[in-house]
């Protein structure tokens, strides 16, 4: 497999920006982070990030259509040819509709869920102290992803590419078993 198409699924706090981190260094892939573009769109005061602002203070979800938008943009750049890596998207049914309308006739080559129980991850939560990391916020957060991403799940094992990671661990021992698994059929 030369080109590796991955998206990888989990709560927040579940680790997934560390271990992005670690497979985009070591696949040489895109990092494509919708709350990464998202918070730069904030930071830079640009429309996009005026309209979402105040939905991810709150814990809510942006509209699909703008994520959507932004992710079809993003996947046009010449550094996803060799492979990406999606992170925090698709995050609704919608979302990941259009994911697959986007790269149809292909699919992903893996979807990777990081397994970690919600206390663990309410604690690390607390623990980050992000601005949009208040209690409410987080079990809203916690809430959302049981109603509407993790269904996704389903989907993607449909096609057979969904693999389950357990996220408990050091970083390399997660990385360690998450390379096994997109290196191995799922
Ligand atoms: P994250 O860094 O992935 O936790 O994203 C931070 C916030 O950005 C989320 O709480 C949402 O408000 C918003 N966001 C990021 N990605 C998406 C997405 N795929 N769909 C809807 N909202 C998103």
């Amino acid at each position: 497999m030369s080109t590796r198409r991955l998206v990888i699924l989990g709560k927040q706090g579940a680790g997934k920006g560390t271990q992005c981190e670690l497979l985009v260094e070591r696949y040489g892939i895109a990092h494509i982070s919708t709350g990464d573009m998202l918070r730069a769109a904030v930071a830079a005061g640009t429309e996009l990030g005026r309209q979402a602002k105040a939905v991810m203070d709150a814990g809510d979800l942006v509209s699909d259509e703008l994520i959507l938008g932004i992710v079809a943009e993003r996947l046009t750049e010449p550094d996803t040819a060799a492979g990406f890596l999606l992170d925090g998207f698709p995050r609704t049914e919608a979302q990941a509709d259009g994911l697959f309308a986007l790269l149809a006739p292909n699919t992903v080559d893996r979807a990777i869920d990081l397994d970690v129980p919600d206390e663990v991850v309410t604690q690390r939560m607390l623990e980050r102290g992000r601005a949009d990391d208040t209690p409410e916020a987080i079990s809203r957060r916690l809430e959302l992803y049981e109603a509407e991403t993790a269904p996704l799940r389903k989907l993607f094992a449909d096609q057979g590419v969904l693999v389950s990671v357990d996220g408990l661990g050091t970083p390399a021992e997660v990385h360690g078993r998450i390379v096994a698994a997109i290196e191995t059929a799922p």
